[in-house]
């Protein structure tokens, strides 16, 4: 069997070397137009940063080896082509057109692979051609920016507040650059979570030095000679002298295009579960192709590393003899921020409302393990949940362990579990690890009793409206007088009582007024609000306390 792979990133190597295991026969050739096969993009950031030293780490082994064509030839017997670029597929003649050196070939093929990745959106910016406007994408662009970084650049603006642009940020700062941050939306991260949890991120980055300007559209990059010297937001010009476009990426699909394959509605190449295309002999993964969400059966493009990966593997099976499928995915996406881990899976609350469900929703602030346990760490939990109890989605921010608990939940999603299976998993705990309920329960018991009307809740940010109103209501503060005096909760309709006092005190609260009580966390304004409730009183809690509302 002749199987001809183009494109020699995650998605294309993996269906080679997955094939070549199955297959010692086939004959296995990978195109590859630039320099490198199986550069690992994800780890650009930390080769900026200086982390990991040469490029060539990243096209590492575990082991050690260096991917070269001759490592394939070697050790896999696939043919690598680097610097070949596919131009054109025959599907009747069934054979690739190729360009290497200057000169035109053909390859045919029984079963063709394209995992031709994707490209950095290019948002129409006058100045974006300017020198020193770069992305990151490429070993080169990595390369581009830490000459830029060497020549003296000192003031970066980045334009996208996604992932990218998140750890793109932290590597520009421990470049000891002065960085600023434009996002268009009025959030950071507005694809990946919801206002409140992107609200901690973005107090994280500023802690950390970066400038972040929500609800701004970059009108212009300015320049000086050939070279950008700044970037216009609204009235002002920032100055920078390097500006990193993070908008996203889109698939890479002409080649597909061109020879008639399906495209879906994201733009992406269509497949079926078994990853192929319109043509049967003829397969499609990685940052190429649109994956179904698991939730809701819709196309999505998600490009991501590890979905391209299983790609590769599926791919690999069934371009020689297997049948295997891929069941689509459901946006898990994790990232470190300065010192925060940032994390995400399922539907945001934004997306399940527009959806048409019935939400519930949940944060459960708590330590990351035993709270005198040393080295604990502060992080957050949000679950998204139907009415049903169906569990929607989740999201994790914070300093300490978030990635055991946003895999708990992915997983709990992909298996169609509810909060009610979620407030029960055995879940490990020993003080080093975990509190006794660990925050994903206590996230999923929050969400129970909202569920079951035990509590009704408010956001932060429902608060902050209320408060720059002049209606009449309380906020009852129930933290301890340190906490209060510490970080004050200002305003008129304030009224402190810590918790260990509220009994004694309940009859100095108005009843026919609405109470929303605010702790730290949640978990005081939660006892507390249950308390009033069975007195008679209008209580809600303020959802994850002080820690959201600041
Ligand atoms: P690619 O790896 O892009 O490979 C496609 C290849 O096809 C390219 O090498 C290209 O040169 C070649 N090609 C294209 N057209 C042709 C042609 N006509 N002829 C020949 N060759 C061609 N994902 C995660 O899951 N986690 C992360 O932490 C993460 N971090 C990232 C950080 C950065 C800075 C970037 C840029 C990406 C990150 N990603 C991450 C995304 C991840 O890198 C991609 O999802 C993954 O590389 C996709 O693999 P792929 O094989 O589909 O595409």
């Amino acid at each position: 069997t002749k199987i001809v792979v183009i494109g020699g990133g995650a998605a294309g190597l993996k269906a080679a070397a997955r094939a070549r295991r199955r297959d010692e026969e086939a004959e296995i050739t990978v195109i590859e137009a630039g320099e490198y096969p199986s550069m690992s993009r994800c780890g650009l950031p930390y080769y900026i940063e200086g982390l990991v030293h040469e490029i060539e780490n990243l096209l590492q082994t575990t082991y050690g080896a260096v991917r070269t064509p001759e490592f394939f030839k070697r050790v896999k017997n696939i043919d690598v082509l680097t610097k070949t670029k596919a131009k054109r597929i025959d599907r009747e003649k069934k054979v690739v057109e190729i360009e290497r050196n200057g000169s035109s070939d053909e390859l045919p093929y029984d079963y063709l692979v394209i995992a031709t990745g994707s490209k950095p959106a290019r948002p129409q910016i006058p100045g974006i051609d300017a020198e020193g406007v770069v992305h990151l994408h490429s070993a080169e662009d990595a390369e581009k920016i830490v000459e830029a970084w060497e020549d003296g650049a000192e003031e970066a603006v980045i334009i996208g507040g996604g992932l990218i642009g998140m750890e793109c940020a932290e590597a520009l700062s421990r470049l000891d650059m002065k960085v600023t941050m434009v996002e268009i939306m009025d959030h950071i991260l507005p694809t990946l979570l919801d206002a409140e949890m992107a609200a901690l991120v973005k107090a994280h980055l500023k802690e950390n030095g970066v400038e972040v300007l929500t609800g701004y559209r970059v009108e212009e990059i300015v320049t000086d000679g050939e070279a950008v010297s700044g970037v216009k937001i609204g009235e002002k010009v920032m100055p920078a002298q390097l500006v990193l476009i993070a908008t996203g990426v889109r698939p890479n699909v002409e080649l597909a295009k061109s020879a008639g394959l399906e495209i879906g509605e994201t733009g992406a190449i269509k497949v079926n579960k078994y990853l192929q295309t319109s043509d049967p002999s003829i397969y499609a993964g990685g940052d190429c192709v649109e994956n179904i969400h698991i939730l809701t059966g819709k196309p999505i493009y998600a490009p991501l590393g590890s979905t391209a990966n299983k790609h590769g593997r599926v791919m690999g099976d069934n371009v020689t003899g297997g049948k295997s499928t891929f069941p689509g995915v459901i946006g898990t996406t994790i990232f470190k921020v300065f010192d925060f881990t940032v994390a995400r899976t399922g539907l945001t609350e934004k997306e399940a409302r527009q959806l048409g469900y019935d939400v519930i929703t949940a944060i459960a602030p708590s330590p990351d393990r035993f709270h005198h346990y040393p080295g604990q760490k502060p992080i957050r939990v949000k679950i998204i949940a139907d009415k049903s109890g169906k569990l929607l989605g989740a999201q994790a921010v914070g300093l300490g362990v978030v990635d055991k608990r946003i895999d708990v939940l992915a997983t709990a999603i992909q298996m169609g579990a509810t909060i009610d299976d979620v407030a029960n998993l055995d879940l490990a705990y020993a003080p080093p690890f975990s509190m006794a309920l660990d925050t994903v329960i206590v996230a999923a018991n929050i969400a129970r009793n909202k569920r079951d009307g035990l509590i009704e809740s408010i956001s932060a940010e429902e608060l902050r409206k209320k408060i720059e109103s002049d209606e009449d209501f309380i906020i009852l503060d129930v933290r301890t007088d340190e906490e209060a005096e510490k970080n004050p909760l200002e305003d008129r309709r304030v009224i402190h009582i810590p918790l260990d006092r509220l009994r004694e005190s309940v009859d100095k609260l108005p009843k026919d007024r609405e109470i929303f009580t605010v702790c730290q966390v949640g978990a005081r304004g939660y006892e507390a609000a249950r308390f009033l409730i069975q007195k008679g009183f209008r209580a809600k809690m303020v959802e994850g306390g002080m820690a959201i509302l600041g």
